[in-house]
């Protein structure tokens, strides 16, 4: 089952953006749509991801089931779309 959460930071609250995979992944195959653009998902080495703007602990939130997941060779076009959804200019 593919999933989607959100991210943010349980710390500052900071907003990371959406991951989505498979349920249990490995968090290195995850589709990752970052809210500001040029944030990459950081993951420490126990696996949990961390905040990129003050290295605190980021929790998914709200996670639920995919019916049309995005496709990881075309995350480049998804970017796009979801950085205009979020009104960004690309
Ligand atoms: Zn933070």
């Amino acid at each position: 089952m593919i999933v989607h959460a959100e991210l943010s930071c349980l710390t500052c609250g900071y907003d990371v953006g959406d991951v989505e995979g498979e349920r249990g992944a490995r968090p290195d195959t995850l589709v990752f749509l970052p809210v500001h653009q040029g944030d990459e998902l950081l993951v420490d080495e126990t696996g949990h991801f961390q905040c990129p703007r003050c290295g605190g602990r980021v929790l998914p939130q709200g996670v639920s089931p995919v019916k049309r997941p995005i496709d990881p060779k075309t995350v480049l076009e998804a970017n796009l779309e979801d950085a205009i959804a979020r009104g960004f200019v690309p």
